[in-house]
């Protein structure tokens, strides 16, 4: 199949690397010349612009920064790519861009679907990530294959813009148990407990959470964690901060009350304000030790 790969970053180049692995012809399109030269290295074409790598694709797909971009690049592709041509944007952004430039794309005559990711680049790279769709079902049944190859699990939330919902919902509620694990770990060692026989008692407990059994914020016992790593990331506390942006901005355009939410992202801000956006977004835990 030939396929057009526009944003090759941290999470496209891997992506894209795992489509050409799986025998697709992929036409790849970056505004950074390194983006260009990985990708070509891995085994893409360098398309010397988005038309390039548009016009004889039978799939498009997006992997970029924020709404704006996203809706600047399929200004673009609508009337270059072929009617034919299945639009899978990947990119994490706000539900309502999402939902616009869905239906621009269906006005246009093209079938699209939003389907953002969770995985991180170490998902990217090894074809494990999740993906999360909005669209409609024939959109989604011919972006399915595609999205198998870059992916394990691959979920039809709903219509257009479901897929932004359902990665925003997850990714606040990550935030809120990544604080409140560290909470309780800064808590029960000024109790006097040690992080490990705090994490042997709560990981086969009621507080039991993936922030604590599988992404540990204390180093020792998940030694996979980014704490064990100097909170290398990981998932960046900048890239947890935009999340949370776009779920407050999501909650406020809804009229959802988000308590909790509206705090991990006042908590977030200050971690990045703080000069830790760079870092794993579990250095949270130096930030609730220290207390300010
Ligand atoms: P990144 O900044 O590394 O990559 C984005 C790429 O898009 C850059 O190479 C940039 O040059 C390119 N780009 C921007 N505008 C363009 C345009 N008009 N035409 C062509 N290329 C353009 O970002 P990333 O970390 O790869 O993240 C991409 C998306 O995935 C974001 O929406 C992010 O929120 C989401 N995401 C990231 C992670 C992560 O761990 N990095 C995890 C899940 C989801």
């Amino acid at each position: 199949m030939k396929i057009a790969f526009i944003g090759l970053g941290h999470m496209g180049s891997g992506m894209a690397a795992n489509l050409v692995r799986a025998g697709h012809e992929v036409r790849a399109f970056d505004l950074s010349e390194a983006a260009m030269r990985q990708a070509v290295a891995d085994g893409a074409i360098g398309a010397a612009s988005l038309r390039a790598a548009c016009e004889e694709a039978e799939a498009v797909v997006t992997m970029l920064p924020a709404g704006q971009h996203v809706q600047a690049v399929y200004d673009e592709v609508f009337g270059v790519a072929s009617k034919s041509a299945i639009l899978i944007d990947c990119s994490t952004i706000d539900v309502e861009t999402a939902r616009q430039v869905t239906a621009q794309a269906g006005g246009a005559g093209y079938q699209m679907i939003d389907a953002p990711v969770s995985g991180g680049v170490t998902g990217a790279q090894a074809g494990t990530l999740t993906f999360m769709c909005g669209g409609t079902k024939a959109a989604f049944d011919l972006a399915e294959p595609i999205l198998e190859q870059m992916g394990k699990t691959v979920v039809h939330a709903g219509e257009a813009g479901a897929g932004q919902a359902a990665k925003l919902c997850n990714n606040m509620l990550l935030a809120i148990t990544m604080i409140g694990t560290c909470e309780a770990f800064a808590l029960a060692e000024k109790l006097g407990l040690k992080d490990q026989v705090f994490f042997d008692i709560a990981s086969k407990a009621s507080g039991q959470n993936w922030s604590m059994t599988s992404y540990c914020p204390v180093p020792g016992p998940v030694p996979t964690s980014p704490a064990n790593n100097d909170y290398q990331p990981g998932f960046a506390a900048a890239l947890m901060l935009k999340d949370l942006t776009l779920a407050m901005q999501a909650a406020a355009q809804s009229n959802a009350d988000t308590p909790l939410g509206c705090r991990a992202h006042a908590l977030y801000e200050a971690l990045c304000n703080q000069g830790h956006a760079a870092q794993d977004f579990s250095y949270m835990m130096e930030r609730i030790r220290r207390g300010a």
